[in-house]
């Protein structure tokens, strides 16, 4: 991996219960509960053109997360919203990334911790797209984990909490360990569940095919690219999705808030020819995302 300025050490400022404070001076202490015990849900946004995208609906999803964990956040989503709008403008982001992050702080040490504090920060930072989508439609390479998306019964499944992302970081190593962009996991069944960090769609005579989100999170971009396909009279069908299937389908694309729409080239033996309708639905993303400056 290339490296990057760290992660702590940047100018700038970062939002943290309540007040916009230096990048730098934005600090946990090492016996912080969700270090320990991964109560920590999150969020990642993308800024365009200084806006950012679906913005509410993902300061509800930051709620929904926590809810889902046993805690409530401080702040209500209208208060997170303007939050987010003025960390982006604090830092004067265009084209960027948010990261807000909800947690239990270090008032208890155990499983149990109650009367934790809940703590909320917002961090963002300049991200603009590195692919021209003629490179996009080389489609990228994923590998099949070996990992499975658990049950709706041994996890809060639908909260985008951090500890579900443990599977997905080791999945997403050992993929790009042998030469791959990422991996597609299947679920505890067996079925097509989704990319360590994207929603995975499929085409197949026309007809646009993706797993029911019935134990992953069930994306934004996802939503959003479904609403594009049906507003071109594309049929959309959520299903449940067999991995032999792959073997029939002819393209295929992953959606998510980093990967935007991301043509799929390869998942594991079977082949895919990234092609009009994965590129009517790239065009028809960005088209979307960055319709204020069209307008
Ligand atoms: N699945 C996982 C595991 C993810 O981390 C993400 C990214 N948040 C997605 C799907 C796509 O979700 P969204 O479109 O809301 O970014």
């Amino acid at each position: 991996m290339a490296a990057t300025q760290p992660f702590d050490d940047r100018d700038g400022f970062i939002w943290m219960n309540g007040q916009l404070i230096p990048h730098r001076d934005a600090k946990v202490h090492i016996l912080t509960h969700a270090l320990h015990y991964a109560s920590s849900v999150f969020e990642g946004e993308r800024v365009y053109d200084g806006e950012v995208f679906k913005l509410t609906e993902h300061s509800a999803r930051l709620a929904e997360s926590a809810r889902l964990l046993g805690f409530k956040l401080p702040y209500s989503v209208a208060e997170i919203d303007k939050a987010t709008r003025d960390v982006v403008a604090a830092n004067k982001i265009v084209d960027g990334y948010v990261r807000p992050i909800a947690w239990r702080g270090s008032e208890m040490m155990g499983v149990s911790a109650q009367a934790a504090r809940i703590n909320v920060a917002i961090a963002t930072w300049v991200w603009p797209s590195y692919f021209t989508p003629e490179a996009r439609m080389k489609g990228i390479r994923l590998q099949i984990s070996d990992w499975k998306r658990p049950s709706p019964e041994t996890i809060p499944c639908r909260s985008k909490a951090a500890g579900l992302y443990m599977i997905c970081t080791l999945s997403k190593h050992k993929a790009e360990a042998e030469g791959y962009d990422d991996a597609l996991m299947y679920d505890w069944r067996g079925l097509i569940a989704e990319a360590t960090g994207a929603n995975v769609f499929f085409i197949k005579d026309g007809t646009i095919h993706t797993p029911t989100p019935d134990c992953f999170l069930d994306g934004i971009t996802r939503r959003a690219v479904i609403g594009l396909a049906q507003a071109r009279q594309m049929k959309v069908i959520e299903r449940a999705i067999k991995p032999e299937e792959m073997a029939d389908f002819s393209e295929c694309f992953l959606t998510g808030t980093a990967a935007e729409v991301t043509p799929v080239s390869e998942i594991g033996q079977y082949r895919f020819t990234p092609g009009k309708i994965s590129k009517t639905l790239m065009d028809d993303f960005t088209a979307l995302v960055r319709r204020k400056k069209a307008a």
